[in-house]
């Protein structure tokens, strides 16, 4: 394949956004994939690659930090309010159940507004 602009030298590459070939001279890395140097498709490929790189960031901050320890309080939460109905009825133990219960529903609302808070910041 040839540049699109430069019909006499080979692309050496091509541009992730607009998949024209580009030699050396009209790419330029995004750090993520080659882009031509048309703007627009500069803006597009950084764009993208800024879109997945904080996905993955929320993601692994969400499902390391903040879900797995979140489920677990739910568990232990819902084992203390299952102790208490069924196997004895102890006002300490229904305290503790909903006192995790809460704790993780709590965390539950923070982890989202966390996430947004993460969206607008990326939107700026
Ligand atoms: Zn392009
Ligand atoms: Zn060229």
């Amino acid at each position: 394949m040839k540049c699109f602009i430069h019909n006499n030298q080979d692309s050496l590459g091509t541009c992730k956004y607009c998949n024209k070939g580009i030699c050396q001279n009209c790419m330029v890395d995004t750090g993520m994939g080659l882009a031509c140097k048309d703007d627009n498709c500069k803006n597009e490929v950084r764009f993208l690659n800024d879109l997945i790189e904080n996905n993955k960031k929320i993601y692994s901050k969400m499902s390391k930090n903040s879900l797995i320890p979140n489920l677990y309080t739910l568990i232990f939460g819902l084992i203390f309010l299952g102790f208490h109905f069924f196997i004895k009825n102890d006002i300490f133990i229904l305290a503790i159940g909903s006192f995790l219960l809460a704790f993780s529903i709590l965390q539950y609302f923070y982890t989202k507004k966390y996430v947004k808070s993460m969206k607008t910041n990326f939107n700026e």
